[in-house]
């Protein structure tokens, strides 16, 4: 909705679809409008994390309203964040970087094979979700080339029952396609999981057209091809917003601590209270009931190897730098 305060610019609310050479691309009410930053949000004093990013909600006054693409706006307000994309980043201040924000879900995708099923890499992307918060959704793509389906059904059985929505999909064939496509309507969700997993196979025949560079890796360097800063969101012809992710080791954890990672394994809940200490890292100490469940049958213990591969790599509670 327009509307005018006396004296002052015409504003509208918006979504910050894009950001290329200091040009904040923003989706309003009167269309794709090209916007800059003024005032408190003037680039150089401003603390990164107070700047808008893609898929911030904004305030904009309306410089110039005009055709297509022409309408031209300031920036003066930024909305409330509900989650942040970021990885890892020791150059700032709170260890991390800030690429998006507000993204509702993480659809993270696996083949069956070529390359094959990685249960530990998804263990590693479920933290990254939820370390922003963002709901995951596990979809085991290529599903065609399955030998016997009932093993792929087998797999999921612990994600199933931690509450994860699980989908098996198939670009090729078609199957499960229309089920992930629903599950995206009217959400802004990103694409991420190993190269080569069917991401972009299974997004343009979701939406013919819609190309994106999701988690591309170039095949001569290894290494992505977007700049780490790059990243920006497409409008769903059903509604909502795809993002496109600047790679997939760029879908990190960020701001997790040794103390806090066993709090992002959903099937350790039931048992972490009952550990002897209350500082418990699940490892190596005396009477851990995480441990005594992983004897008991009560959480996998391939979940438990996951979870003690993630601990040796992110910093204990001291190491985690903090604002100021
Ligand atoms: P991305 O790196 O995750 O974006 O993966 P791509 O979409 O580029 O797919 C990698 C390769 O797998 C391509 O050769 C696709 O044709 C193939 N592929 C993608 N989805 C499927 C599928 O569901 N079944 C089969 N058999 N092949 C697929
Ligand atoms: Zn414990």
């Amino acid at each position: 909705m327009n509307s005018r305060v006396a004296g002052a610019m015409e504003t509208t609310r918006g979504l910050v679809i894009r950001i290329k050479g200091g040009v904040f691309v923003v989706e309003s009410g009167v269309g794709e409008m090209r916007c800059s930053l003024r005032g408190r949000f003037r680039l150089g004093d401003t603390p990164e994390e107070v700047l808008p990013v893609v898929g911030d909600t904004v305030t904009v006054g309306i410089e110039r309203s005009g055709g297509a693409g022409e309408s031209q706006g300031v920036i003066v307000e930024l909305g409330a964040r509900r989650s942040i994309l970021a990885r890892t980043d020791p150059s700032q201040r709170k260890g991390y970087r800030i690429l998006g924000a507000n993204m509702d879900q993480a659809i993270l995708v696996f083949a069956v094979k070529e390359p094959d099923l990685n249960l530990r890499l998804l263990d590693r992307m479920l933290v990254s979700a939820a370390c922003g918060p963002m709901d995951a959704i596990v979809c085991v793509n290529k599903i065609d080339l399955a030998d016997a389906r009932a093993g792929i059904d087998e797999a999921l059985v612990p994600y199933r029952a931690m509450g994860y929505r699980c989908v098996c999909s198939s670009a090729r064939t078609g199957e499960g396609v229309e089920e992930l496509a629903g599950m995206l309507t009217g959400k802004l969700s990103i694409f991420a999981g190993p190269s080569g997993s069917g991401k972009s196979s299974l997004i343009s025949r979701m939406q013919p057209g819609l190309e994106l560079a999701v988690g591309s890796v170039s095949s001569r360097t290894g290494k992505g091809m977007h700049t780490t800063s790059h990243f920006e969101i497409h409008p769903l012809a059903r509604g909502g917003y795809l993002g496109d992710t600047p790679g997939v080791r760029e879908f990190g954890i960020w701001g997790v601590s040794k103390e806090k990672l066993a709090g992002f394994f959903r099937d350790f809940a039931p048992y972490r209270a009952e550990c002897r200490f209350a500082s418990c890292t699940h490892s190596h100490e005396p009477d851990c009931a995480v441990k005594d469940a992983v004897e008991d049958g009560g959480v996998s213990r391939e979940r438990y190897e996951s979870y003690l591969r993630i601990l040796e790599t992110v910093p204990d509670e001291r190491g985690m730098k903090r604002p100021g």
